[in-house]
């Protein structure tokens, strides 16, 4: 199938590793130009060169945190005109919900809420002016099944997802769709390093954390990043216009749920 979308520029958050890198891939497998961003420069200039060599379309990194509004603003300067935007950042720290205060909260608001909020708010009407938009914004199984220790990533994506309810609905009849990416298990670093904490807290070795884990998923494995990656692409594509305001697991499997 081809998506249609070739010659289209993105915007990718938190793509030198794990699920922002495979959106930006996928994308560039279908010759969006992505602007790709993450706070390491070295490790966002390398992932560039990477998408590059593997697809030949234009890749620019920008190395800002993307949770700033200096950061965002220098985003916009590299693309000011985004058919494209893939929200996605580092998720919040674990822990326990006695242990946060204002803080902690208002940090978790800042990278997993009003940072996706304000990007959406600063490129969507000109998508809305070029009639095509694709906004995808990664947030977490955790919406739907609430994770404890995520407490803080619970609390702040279901900000961001009750906005998008709305906001999806008003701007669909210009072409622009709004959706929510749950991802389940995902193999990154990320999920390594939660998997670590929780070993931790249980007092087991890492490796047999890791077994209980993949245990839970109906298809009895993690997901490779480039699932999700591809999944992504389809949502930005001419042929997705009609799937608007969702949000869409990406799990193996694991919710247990009907619906
Ligand atoms: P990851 O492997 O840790 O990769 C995170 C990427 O985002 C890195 O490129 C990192 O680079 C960049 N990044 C982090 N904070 C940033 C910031 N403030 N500004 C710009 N770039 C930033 O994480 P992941 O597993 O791909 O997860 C991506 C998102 O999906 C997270 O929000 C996570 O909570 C959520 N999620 C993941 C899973 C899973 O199974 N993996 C499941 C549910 C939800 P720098 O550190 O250099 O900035």
């Amino acid at each position: 199938m081809d998506f249609g979308i070739a010659g289209k520029k993105a915007i990718v958050g938190g793509a030198s590793a794990g699920l922002g890198k495979a959106c930006a891939i996928s994308l560039a497998r279908e010759g969006v130009d992505v602007t790709i961003v993450a706070r390491t420069r070295a490790n966002i200039e390398a992932a560039a060169e990477e998408i590059r060599t593997a697809t030949g379309v234009k890749v620019t990194p920008v190395a800002v945190d993307i949770t700033t509004d200096e950061g965002r603003a220098e985003v916009l300067k590299a693309c000011p005109e985004p058919d494209i935007l893939i929200n996605n950042s580092g998720g919040p720290p674990t822990g326990n919900f006695r242990d946060w205060d204002r803080d902690a909260w208002i940090a978790a608001l800042n990278g997993n809420m009003l940072g996706a909020i304000f990007f959406i708010k600063d490129t969507v009407d000109g998508m809305i002016s070029r009639k095509f938009g694709r906004i995808v914004n990664i947030t977490s199984s955790a919406v739907k099944a609430p994770i404890s220790i995520l407490g803080l990533s619970n609390g702040a994506r279901s900000g961001l997802t009750g906005f998008v309810a709305g906001v999806a609905r008003e701007v669909a009849k210009h072409n622009v769709t709004i959706n929510n990416l749950l991802p389940g298990d995902f193999d990154t670093e990320r999920h390594q390093s939660n998997t670590r904490a929780l070993a931790k807290k249980q007092n087991r070795p890492y490796e047999e954390m890791r077994a209980i884990r993949t245990g839970l998923v109906a298809a009895g494995r993690f997901g490779e990043p480039v699932e999700l990656g591809n999944y992504c692409a389809y949502l930005c594509s001419t042929q997705a216009s009609f799937i608007t305001g969702q949000n869409l697991l990406i799990d193996g499997g694991k919710y247990p749920g009907t619906f």
